[in-house]
């Protein structure tokens, strides 16, 4: 998989922790994510949502990255730690709990939420 870093361009970006949060109002799939560039060693909060609710051949996906504070992005690698099964959408556990309500606010401190940087998927 080959992501595009927001900062440097280079296509070095990786999901180092991702929590499945199921869907919501807007998305059939949404995830909170910590993404890492191996070049420049940049670190973000991320968003990845996906909806299928248009047109069968429309799917539409929204994956960004928000700037982060190391207390941002320590408290997201927590949650994310506490759930012993963090692909399962449907797990109820106080850390999904906490992740939902993470990327539902988007008011949580130390996250940049007025600064999306897109995270655009590069083909080789
Ligand atoms: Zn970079
Ligand atoms: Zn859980």
């Amino acid at each position: 998989m080959a992501l595009r870093c927001p900062d440097c361009g280079v296509a070095a970006l990786g999901i180092e922790e991702s929590i499945e949060l199921g869907s919501d109002d807007r998305s059939d799939e949404v995830a909170l994510q910590i993404v890492e560039c191996h070049a420049c060693g940049a670190e973000y909060v991320a968003v990845y949502e996906e909806s299928r609710r248009g047109a069968l051949d429309d799917e539409s996906v929204w994956h960004a990255a928000y700037p982060a504070d190391t207390e941002a992005l320590n408290e997201v690698r927590s949650i994310i730690a506490s759930c012993r099964d963090p692909r399962e959408a449907d797990c109820g556990c106080r850390g999904h709990q906490r992740a939902r309500e993470f990327v539902q606010d988007e008011d949580s401190p130390g996250v940049d939420w007025e600064q999306p940087k897109p995270i655009v998927f590069v083909r080789d």
